[in-house]
């Protein structure tokens, strides 16, 4: 028997018009009266498309609605947000994390002031080549702000389209991803000026996310259980076969805040390290707990040419950062010595860090220095 490819299996997921007609028309008397209620719906302004997009990866949309209103309130434009120091884009972002999206986001923005003379870019490809957009993001702001007919695969719409074809294995395969994209296009070529690709896709993702569920999917309730293989054959509860999430790792982590004088010592995280661009306190891994006090001395020694005195410890904050879980080991104390690099080194009042882009445990360490742990 021949051996199955990727391209005979696209042909067999090819979509009838009238099955796809069907699809629609029922998705969009189920979107009427189930749809979600977002408060961005109908939004078609590329710029707030984009950002709400950026900033939905990685973060629900409770966390994301404050987010998204001060950012158009203090750059209301592609243009504003173009003309922004990146620091205050970071300190405007600070606690949503995966800080590359914000400056992603503000060197995107210059692109398209510079390049595309302020006006976002309508077709999918186009968009892909901005930094930091994606094809999701791409698609996303293709079909919900120019309503081009692309598709879009993400969290929900990956689930439910995985169930809709039966999909065994991991859907994140560059051959299932293939599949999955080219479905989720079909369904949105199939738009009217009645049922745009825009409100194609966000149905499909309401779905996913209200019917479509992980654990246990409500298939009586929903709109597209006569064309889902996975009802019909009864594995689509069992399904997306997601690959084993990465194994936890414990870290520990030492923090110290330097005083001198009413002022603190920070320095700026520098390209290629986490949180680049944000300021920190001096932070050092810690490969042995029981000699935190001997590693600090040497590392602020050696990176900062200061010899510390006496250390007090504060407080403990634990955090996790993608597959580390981390136990940050926060101390005060002084030091003696002149600063031996001063590019990278700031001494600033804990007033003053008010205006710098901190990470979230930085700024909770400054709270504990205000309140006294
Ligand atoms: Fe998901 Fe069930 Fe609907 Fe299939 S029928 S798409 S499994 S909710």
């Amino acid at each position: 028997m021949p051996r199955r490819t990727a391209v005979d299996t696209l042909e067999e997921d090819r979509l009838e018009p009238t099955i796809r007609r069907a699809m629609l028309a029922a998705l969009q008397r189920w979107a009427r009266e189930s749809g979600r209620a977002l408060p961005w719906r109908g939004e078609r302004d590329p710029y707030r498309v984009w950002l709400r997009e950026v900033m939905l990866q990685q973060t629900t949309v409770v966390a994301v609605v404050p987010y998204l209103e001060r950012f158009l309130t203090l750059w209301p434009t592609v243009s504003a947000l173009a003309s922004a120091d990146e620091a205050a884009v970071l300190r405007a972002w600070e606690g949503l994390g995966y800080y590359s999206r914000a400056r992603n986001l503000h060197r995107a923005a210059r692109v398209i002031v510079t390049e595309h003379g302020g006006a976002f870019p309508q077709r999918a490809e186009d968009l892909q080549a901005l930094p930091g957009i994606g094809r999701y993001t791409a698609a996303a702001i293709a079909s919900f702000a120019f309503h081009q007919p692309v598709g879009i695969i993400e969290a929900n719409t990956l689930r439910l389209q995985t169930r809709l074809l039966a999909l065994t294995g991991d859907p994140r395969t560059p051959a299932a991803q293939r599949r999955l994209w080219d479905r989720a296009d079909q369904l949105a070529s199939g738009a009217t000026a009645r049922f745009t690709a825009a409100e194609i896709n966000q149905a499909l993702m309401d779905l996913g996310a209200t019917v479509c569920v992980p654990k246990a999917p409500r298939c009586s309730e929903c709109p597209l259980t006569s064309w889902c293989r996975g009802a019909q054959t009864g594995i689509a509860a069992e399904l997306p076969h997601l690959a084993p999430r990465p194994v936890v790792t414990e870290v520990t982590e030492a923090t110290v805040a330097i005083v001198r004088s009413g002022q603190y010592l920070l320095r700026q995280r520098q390209a290629g390290e986490r949180w680049a661009g944000m300021w920190d306190f001096p932070r050092f891994p810690i490969p042995d707990a029981s000699a935190i006090a001997t590693t600090l001395r040497s590392e602020v020694a050696a990176q900062a040419g200061l010899q510390l005195g006496e250390l007090v410890e504060l407080a403990t904050i634990r955090h996790s950062v993608t597959r580390y879980r981390i136990t940050l080991r926060c101390f005060t104390g002084t030091a003696t010595g002149r600063l031996s690099r001063t590019e990278t080194w700031r001494w600033l009042t804990l007033e003053q860090l008010a205006d710098y882009p901190l990470s979230v445990t930085a700024r909770e360490f400054v709270e504990r220095l205000r309140t006294g742990g």
